[in-house]
């Protein structure tokens, strides 16, 4: 019992601190005293794309130059769900927030990192289990309440290489890794999570042709971040991320900068 009470009274004592420095992240980074990730992979006319019905490739052209017209400005295209992306709680299912309605507060939180890289390279098409977050949890700690969630698989390896990414088979099926349905609804329904994150094109793995995470997440008025860069780069947990996404009026989701702020 007692040992119980003092892993009880050291677990409060480590989230309290660790919300304590969460809150002051922002004058850490102005004094230099904590680093930014940048999770965002820049957009151009080689990032892979969702290669399915009317999704394109992003498309980028100069309208003016400073030689010839004293001004440099280009203009651009690109499908909503390219390059690192947020989908919207609208993106799969009905009467939810469309990207510009998703409020700031659940923009801003505490994250976490969860690997799976090792599982990964033995199965391109594995799913996060709850034996996963089990484990994770374990070494640790409970993942706070209200985080985002980021899980790390190491296909951002593959992002140069279009084909490597999507990684389809001879009969056009994809292959990469991805949440299970059980662990996106138990983060909403045990963790209240903010919302969840993939270094890969979806939450869903790319054989799972049912998106039930999309579903799942959606339903629950939450958001996905896909393509997300940089995961090997972050701790388990303890940083805060900033998702900043474009404000697309009804949009389904967009394009977004997403910054962790992390202790040094
Ligand atoms: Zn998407």
């Amino acid at each position: 019992m007692k040992n119980f009470l003092r892993t009880v009274a050291i677990g409060i004592l480590l989230i309290l601190g660790e919300q304590r420095r969460q809150a002051g992240i922002l004058e850490d980074v102005m004094e230099g005293k904590a680093r930014v990730v940048d999770l965002t992979y820049p957009l151009n006319e080689k990032n892979p794309y969702w290669p399915v019905g009317n999704y394109t490739p992003f498309r980028y052209e100069v309208i003016a130059n400073i030689k010839k017209d004293m001004v440099f400005s280009g203009r651009y295209s690109t499908p909503e769900h390219l390059g690192t992306h947020i989908d919207a709680p609208n993106h799969f299912e009905l009467n939810q927030p469309s990207v510009d309605q998703i409020p700031f507060e659940q923009l801003v939180g505490p994250a976490v990192m969860i690997d799976i890289t090792d599982k990964v390279e033995q199965d391109h098409d594995y799913v996060l289990s709850l034996s996963d977050i089990e484990q994770w949890e374990k070494v640790h700690g409970q993942i706070p309440d209200g985080s985002m969630v980021l899980l790390h698989t190491g296909w951002s390896k593959r992002w140069h290489n279009f084909e490597e990414y999507k990684n389809k088979d001879i009969q056009g099926c994809m292959h990469f890794p991805g949440y299970s349905k059980e662990t996106a609804v138990f983060l909403i329904e045990k963790r209240h999570v903010r919302g969840i994150g993939i270094d890969t094109l979806s939450g869903d793995c790319g054989n799972c042709s049912a998106f039930q995470v999309h579903h799942a997440i959606n339903r629950a008025g939450k958001f996905i971040l896909e393509n997300v860069a940089n995961l090997d780069k972050l701790p388990p947990r303890g940083f805060t991320l900033i998702v900043a996404p474009i404000k697309i009026e009804g949009g389904s989701g967009g394009q977004c900068r997403i910054w962790a702020l992390a202790p040094k």
